[in-house]
């Protein structure tokens, strides 16, 4: 069940841990497009469309992630700056009506409670 707005019961509602996870995921994307722009060089724009073979590949992924966590190191003060200034002490925000709140915490399971 997603996490609802308490004030207009939206279900546009943005977590604190899910921000990081769009930054995250936001650094890998960069970090690939970074190692695929350096992987295109003059030869590639030639007409002649050469495969590109498993070393190649092997090399563009781990230029990929060490590019995305250099991307993800970098994109720490944005994520520090969102979390303190949009979340503020709160875990949820509201995308529809900007509601900041927090979660309800989940019930604990308890064989004694209600019992006797
Ligand atoms: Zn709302």
């Amino acid at each position: 069940m997603s996490t609802r707005c308490l004030i207009c019961e939206s279900s546009a509602v943005l977590s604190k841990e899910a921000v990081g996870t769009l930054v995250m995921l936001a650094s890998v994307i960069g970090g690939f497009m970074n190692a695929a722009r350096r992987l295109s060089d003059p030869e590639a724009a030639s007409p002649e469309v050469k495969p590109i073979n498993l070393e190649q590949v092997l090399g563009f992924v781990t230029q990929g992630i060490e590019l995305a966590q250099r991307q993800w190191a970098e994109n720490q003060p944005f994520l520090q700056d969102a979390r303190r200034f949009q979340f503020m002490q709160h875990d949820c925000l509201c995308l529809r009506c900007g509601a900041l709140f927090n979660r309800a915490p989940e019930p604990e399971l308890n064989p004694d409670s209600g019992v006797g």
